[in-house]
């Protein structure tokens, strides 16, 4: 065996699908799996694509100089497989983390392994399973000079909408830090759609049918995305054994493997205010306090009269509204962190093909993202979305549905906490006056922080009593 085109280590579900995805468009294909079962029982099924069984082996496998794949879990089995893997390449081979690595991870390996002459590339991939096999989102970063060795087979591999949609955004992590703030907007976007069914279903007493005909219906609209397509998909899945739509007994617990939490942690260090990213985090955290929260309703049950107020049945048109006003507020606040980090971190950021290429196979795939790139292409240099004349036109269109969703969520004791903040984002931004000011004396009343004034230069500090 000799000379296979590419590599790929890491048979979870994404590697299977990413190895499937580059054989069907003509590359050779050499697998290995820390669990030879794995490997064993994969390639029984597609025996087109070869396999080794062990570091050696694969190694040996493949045409100079070398490209391969890692799809491993995120964290210390990447640097467990490359202190395996880098000391049998050779120098010009390439590697290409293609799961969720940490950024700063990536910027630590890259140095490592630019040591020893490998080019390592911190690659993003978007799309799930389906995505991987299909045509996934592929968010490029590394070295320059091994992009250039596995550029066209990123793009043969990944999805199509106005050409592949695999970008190169810059050096070291600039690939990982896009996958992880295209993640936070993606933890953003899931929240406001959890947010419109709960005010659908316990606020007006929707069904989930009925719900699901709003989705659907939204769906054909301004709102078409992936999300909302399989939004309309899970609600129509019943379960069999109860005859009851599976969401019905789905567990209320929210799960997460990190990358929005990463998204809000490093809006937090670089001072950029990501709400909307930063609600759907704690939204999630808030539902893994089921047995508490569980425990706080039995509390609240008899001390709380019923709630006189309730969602209105025909509430669907002015929550679409807000949903779609939540949705630009997610982008406007990702996107705003990007400029931000492409700065901090000398990542040059190309902001215009990010969004173009997260039209096509990513999980944020949505006919809103147009009105991003829109404005991008209009004017690259612009400090947030919201700065944007037609967006602003069309959030101000949409403003009445707005408030009136946060009004009656508030009312009905529904939280919305996404949508509610990119509201309260909304207004802060456009505030030309906050009451930082009533902040800035406090702390220099209790701490001598001092504060500036905004009638002459300078920093100030009050001698209090
Ligand atoms: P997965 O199904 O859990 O598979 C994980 C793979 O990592 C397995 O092949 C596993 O090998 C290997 N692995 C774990 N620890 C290892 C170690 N210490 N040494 C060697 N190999 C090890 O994961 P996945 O869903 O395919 O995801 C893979 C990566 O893609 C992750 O970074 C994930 O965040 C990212 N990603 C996932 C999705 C998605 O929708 N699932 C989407 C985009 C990106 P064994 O078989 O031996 O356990």
């Amino acid at each position: 065996m000799g000379g296979q085109d590419i590599g790929l280590i890491g048979l979870g579900v994404m590697g299977q699908n990413l190895a499937r995805n580059f054989q069907s468009k003509g590359y050779t294909v050499l697998v290995y799996n820390r669990t030879t079962e794995k490997t064993i029982a994969f390639t029984a099924k597609y025996p087109e694509i070869s396999a080794a069984y062990s570091p050696e082996e694969f190694v040996s496998g493949l045409s100079q100089p070398r490209k391969t794949f890692l799809m491993l879990t995120a964290g210390p089995a990447v640097d467990t497989m490359l202190a395996t893997l880098t000391p049998l390449l050779s120098k010009g081979d390439v590697i290409v983390d293609g799961g969720n690595s940490f950024f700063h991870d990536t910027e630590r390996r890259f140095r490592e392994l630019g040591k020893q002459g490998i080019h390592y590339l911190g690659v993003g991939v978007s799309g799930g399973e389906e995505g991987a096999l299909k045509g996934p989102c592929i968010m490029v970063g590394g070295p320059q000079e091994g992009y250039e060795l596995v550029n066209q087979m990123l793009k043969r591999i990944a999805a199509q909408v106005d050409g592949p949609c695999s970008e190169y955004l810059g050096p070291r992590g600039t690939g990982h830090y896009v996958k992880m703030v295209h993640n936070g907007i993606e933890y953003a976007i899931i929240q406001v759609i959890a947010e419109a069914y709960d005010l659908l279903t316990r606020g007006a007493g929707l069904s989930h049918k009925e719900v699901r005909n709003v989705f659907k219906e939204w769906n054909d609209g301004e709102l078409n995305s992936f999300l909302m397509e399989i939004a309309v998909e899970v609600l129509g899945k019943h379960d069999v054994d109860i005859r009851h739509p599976l969401i019905s007994v789905v567990m209320d617990r929210a799960k997460q493997k990190g990358t929005g939490k990463w998204t809000s942690q490093n809006s937090m260090d670089l001072g950029i205010p990501t709400p909307t990213i930063d609600a759907a985090v704690s939204a999630r955290n808030l539902s893994g306090l089921k047995e508490e929260r569980v425990k706080a309703a039995e509390i609240f049950k008899p001390l709380r009269k019923p709630n006189q107020y309730s969602v209105p049945g025909n509430f669907a048109e002015r929550l679409e509204g807000a949903v779609r006003a939540s949705i630009l507020m997610s982008y406007a606040q990702g996107f705003h962190l990007l400029r931000c980090a492409s700065k901090e971190y000398e990542y040059s950021i190309p902001l215009g093909s990010v969004a173009r290429i997260w039209k096509g196979g990513c999980i944020i795939r949505a006919r809103l993202l147009d009105v991003v790139m829109n404005s991008l292409s209009v004017n690259p240099l612009l400090e947030n979305l919201l700065m944007d004349q037609g967006v602003a036109k069309s959030l101000v269109g949409l403003e009445k549905r707005w408030r009136d969703t946060v009004k009656t969520a508030r009312e009905a004791g529904v939280p919305i906490p996404a949508i509610g903040s990119s509201l309260d984002y909304y207004d802060g931004y456009r505030s030309e006056r906050l009451p930082a000011n009533l902040i800035q004396l406090l702390r220099d009343r209790f701490g001598a922080h001092g504060y500036e004034r905004l009638d002459r230069p300078g920093q100030f500090h009050s001698s209090w009593p």
